[in-house]
């Protein structure tokens, strides 16, 4: 998947004062065959609009959505799309609200098994079904099959909702939070799933998350978004280990102490994020940055490479400005 200067703006306002929420600004980045690819950032930050976008679910402003060489944005919208759509799978983030209370689990899975004509015959449905539950660990699955939603845990509905996306034989899916919601102590099990589903099926993940450590566990790559910006990107141990923009360090500044409890420090609570709303030249991150200067009110900070696989958007790191940013300040 290629994505190049994705962009979304939704008119708001009245007919005398149109404005535009600026949710999504020319955002690129790849996903290569059976990669994982994290977005973090906060609520508000552009993630949850990239993944709708990729998945179609709303029409881009401006951009381009590649898949396998296709510019899908460009396409005959009804039959292209729905070949897009079984290749391309989203799960959310509750597990709750994405299950039908009063259908059966088999009933779950057998509709898009039926709808995307994946089974010939009544025998081939049942065992495709009792197969996908258990390439998501629901064993039994005949057990599995018969039970309504209420009668599982939210662990147990992630994978459900997981074992629907695989039923259409997807080569990426976009896991929008899919753990955020779930027991501390059973999200590592539905990341492992992830990643054996990565690997047994060379299925490719867009993983978005608000929890950077989440992002470094699974992430091939690492992709931070402020604002409807990214930020930062690259290979995930350098983003992660040897982070480059201020607001990156400020997400890793709030990552719990393994030792000190599950606790986290606020990071929303560190300034404002700015409105979206026909925002101001300049860098977003200025308004809370400990290093901001006069260029960064006024000018867009263009990409910089700060090592192989590892870029940056800020100011500090523009041509002739190579200054080893004390990076105890930028998190204090
Ligand atoms: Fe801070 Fe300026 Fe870099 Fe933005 S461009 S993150 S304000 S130093
Ligand atoms: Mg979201």
């Amino acid at each position: 998947l290629r994505i190049r200067h994705l962009t979304k703006h939704f008119p708001v306002g009245t007919l005398f004062s149109r404005k535009s929420v600026h949710a999504l600004e020319d955002v690129s980045f790849d996903i290569g065959k059976g990669k994982v690819v994290a977005l973090v950032g906060e609520s508000g930050s552009g993630k949850s609009t990239t993944a709708r976008l990729i998945a179609r679910l709303i029409p881009a402003t401006s951009g381009e959505i590649v898949f396998k060489g296709r510019n899908v944005l460009k396409e005959e919208p009804r039959k292209a799309s729905l070949e897009y759509r079984s290749q391309v799978q989203m799960v959310f983030q509750d597990p709750f609200g994405s299950l039908n209370p009063v259908h059966t689990i088999r009933h779950h899975l057998e509709r898009p098994l039926l709808i995307h004509k994946k089974v010939r015959g009544k025998e081939e449905l049942r065992d495709r079904v009792h197969e996908l539950l258990a390439s998501v660990g629901l064993n039994p699955p005949e057990d599995f099959a018969s039970k309504y939603p209420h009668q599982l845990s939210g662990g147990q509905r992630q994978r459900v909702a997981f074992a629907r996306a695989l039923a259409v034989d997807p080569e990426l899916m976009l896991a929008d939070e899919p753990i955020s919601m779930l027991d501390v102590s059973i999200r590592i099990g539905i990341l492992n799933l992830m990643e054996r589903l990565k690997e047994e099926r060379g299925i490719s993940y867009l993983y978005i998350t608000h929890d950077i450590a989440s992002a470094r566990y699974i992430g091939d790559e690492v992709n931070v978004m402020y604002a409807g910006r990214m930020v930062e990107g690259g290979d995930s141990e350098a983003v992660i280990t040897r982070p480059a923009h201020p607001y990156t360090r400020l997400l890793l500044s709030a990552v719990p102490d393994p030792h000190a409890g599950l606790r986290k420090r606020g990071v929303e609570a560190r300034g404002e994020v700015p409105s979206l709303i026909d925002p101001p030249p300049g860098c977003p991150f200025a308004p809370r940055c400990p290093h901001v200067m006069d260029i960064c009110r006024k000018v867009m900070p263009g990409v910089e490479v700060v090592e192989p696989n590892h870029w940056v958007r800020c100011h500090l790191y523009g041509p002739g400005r190579d200054v080893e940013v004390d990076s105890s300040r930028a998190v204090s």
